[in-house]
């Protein structure tokens, strides 16, 4: 569907035309026209990297008054980086409405007195999120605070009991749209399990990215410490890698994070909370060093990969007592693992050696005499 379709204002059609967005995404085709009624609560069910951004900052956008100084609009999101790449959409999206302003706000500043009763929509994204991150009380606190007479829009990957009683709290006859099936994976994602001993772990995941020469690559750990001590480990064999996690300055993710998004670095090794907000699209393989505890974030890990329509590969490394907590992921989530062999010695050797000849064969040579 063309966006020109949906009812939205010349200035927003304009900044959408400059992004080079041409088809409506489903969450964008199914949530902008109910949005834009200003009506009705709604709930969404999309992952990361399925354009909901758009799906609910176009309408948000096109209904707030910016000729009234107050503020209109408010997004509730995990993190503080999420936080900047939706500030960063947003205003890409309003750059042409005249008297448009979007701040984002984090870190200590206080925003509960700013949105005393003047928030006509309130947006929660990444509910599900938020809430396994300890955010219930915050969100509670604020919602509190906001008029009743608002819209709600929750947007969440999944949708477990927390989430449903935000919704069941806070909002008023949602609509639910889901985009894609909410407790799987997108289909273009495939997933490998690779089955090792504990004490090969770090020698397994060596072998699989030397198996992949042009990988771009996401590894999710499991603690902050277990993230350097990886991320420290493949920068001492010579890849090039490096860590990013919440003991990092904010100056220090955001180096990490710039370096990864200008694909100058090849591997990033991150933890959840930290990876939570990169926006980034290319990203060819999701390497779960470690299995998550639940089914939903590796959804979420897995879902780093195959964003905008590419196609990834979701790898899982597990020891032998842990083949079990896969047969669970298979079961809650739909989703089916190859289980594969780590490639040998040799067989990476091959790899690596046609993928240098076929550098050497699309290299140009200067046929000067
Ligand atoms: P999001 O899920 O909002 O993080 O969006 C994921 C990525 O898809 C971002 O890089 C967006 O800029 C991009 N995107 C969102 N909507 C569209 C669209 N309709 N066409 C092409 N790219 C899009």
């Amino acid at each position: 569907m063309n966006f020109s379709t949906f009812k939205l204002k010349p200035e927003i059609i304009r900044a959408i035309d400059q992004l080079g967005y041409e088809h409506a995404t489903q969450i964008q085709e199914k949530a902008i026209p109910q949005m834009l009624t200003g009506s009705t609560d709604i709930i969404g069910l999309a992952q990361t990297g399925t354009g909901k951004t758009a799906a609910f900052g176009l309408p948000m956008i096109q209904l707030i008054d910016f000729d009234s100084k107050r503020p209109q609009g408010l997004v509730l999101c995990p993190t503080r980086e999420l936080c900047l790449q939706i500030t960063g959409d947003l205003k890409l999206f309003a750059r042409h409405v005249p008297n448009a302003r979007i701040v984002a706000v984090y870190g200590g500043a206080d925003i509960r007195d700013q949105i005393s009763l003047i928030v006509a929509y309130a947006v929660l994204d990444e509910a599900d999120e938020m809430l396994n991150m300890g955010f219930q009380e915050d969100i509670d606190d604020i919602l509190e605070r906001t008029p009743s007479g608002k819209r709600t829009w929750l947007f969440s990957a999944t949708m477990p009991g927390a989430a449903a009683k935000i919704a069941d709290s806070y909002m008023n006859h949602p609509v639910t749209i889901t985009a894609g099936l909410p407790n799987k994976v997108a289909e273009n994602i495939s997933h490998a399990c690779y089955i090792v001993k504990e004490k090969d772990r770090y020698v397994a995941l060596k072998r699989m990215i030397d198996y992949i020469p042009d990988i771009f690559g996401l590894i999710f750990c499991r603690t902050r410490l277990e993230t350097q001590t990886v991320a420290e480990k493949l920068m001492k064999d010579g890849y090039n890698a490096e860590p990013l996690h919440g003991d990092l300055s904010q100056m220090q993710r955001n180096q990490v994070m710039k370096k990864f998004r200008d694909r100058t670095l090849q591997l990033l090794v991150a933890t959840d909370v930290a990876a939570r907000g990169l926006d980034v699209d290319d990203i060819t393989h999701v390497i779960n060093y470690k299995l998550p505890d639940e089914s939903e974030r590796y959804t979420h890990r897995s879902g780093r990969t195959a964003r905008a329509g590419k196609s990834g590969v979701s790898i899982v490394l597990v020891n032998t007592r842990e083949v079990r907590r896969v047969k669970d992921l298979e079961s809650k989530s739909g989703i089916r693992f190859e289980v594969k062999q780590i490639p040998s010695g040799r067989a990476v050797c091959e790899k690596q050696l046609s993928a240098m000849m076929d550098w050497l064969a699309s290299t140009q040579v200067d046929n000067k005499e």
